[in-house]
């Protein structure tokens, strides 16, 4: 499945400008499955997920160093490879639902596949995805169940994110790290 996804261009072919290669899980064997929207530029560049300052605070909420990191989390996304910036030039561009659909194949695939133990979405479009919630505020903090396997929503850890600077919303982040910090003991 990895070595077709990594030459993967059907949103290219499709017509979307997507500006990177799929960027892939770097190892298996994880039984946590860890599901973002897309990739960002330096992800992009290194075809490896959760490269740039994201996934810098994403590892120190879990207290985790690189390699304890992606031993545990297969990292997905809705879509895999870099969608370049919005036209405004502020931020990366959201995958269109066209995008999100043809790339949904690999998703399956891998749930189908790795059978995980956790499912951990980040962001708002990924939980709108897999978990049917409205908002990342009514979600964070809550433990959900996707085919009868824990689940936790956490926000975006961007910096450009103002969500994460309410004290209400940071207890929120403080919640769910604990709810995946106990699923993570228990596997
Ligand atoms: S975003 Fe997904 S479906 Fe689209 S080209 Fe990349 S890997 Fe393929």
């Amino acid at each position: 499945m990895k070595r077709d996804q990594r030459t993967c261009r059907a949103c290219i072919d499709a017509g979307y400008p997507l500006e990177s290669w799929p960027v892939i899980a770097p190892r298996e064997g994880q039984r946590a499955y860890l599901f973002g929207q897309a990739p960002g530029i330096v992800e992009g560049e290194e075809r490896r997920p959760w490269r740039g300052r994201a996934g810098q605070t994403l590892r120190r909420w879990f207290e985790l160093d690189e390699d304890a990191f992606y031993e545990t989390f297969y990292c997905a996304s809705v879509t895999r490879c870099y969608p370049g910036r919005q036209a405004s030039g502020r931020g990366d561009r959201a995958p269109t639902p066209e995008e999100q659909r043809l790339c949904s194949r690999w998703r399956d695939h891998e749930l189908r596949l790795l059978q995980p133990q956790l499912v951990v979405t980040v962001g708002g479009l990924a939980a709108r995805t897999l978990l049917n919630v409205r908002s990342v505020t009514e979600c964070v903090g809550v433990r959900y169940e996707l085919d009868g396997v824990p689940a936790v929503p956490l926000p975006h850890p961007s910096g450009a994110s103002s969500w994460l600077n309410l004290p209400e919303n940071r207890e929120r982040v403080v919640a769910a790290v604990d709810l995946i910090r106990n699923e993570l003991a228990r596997l």
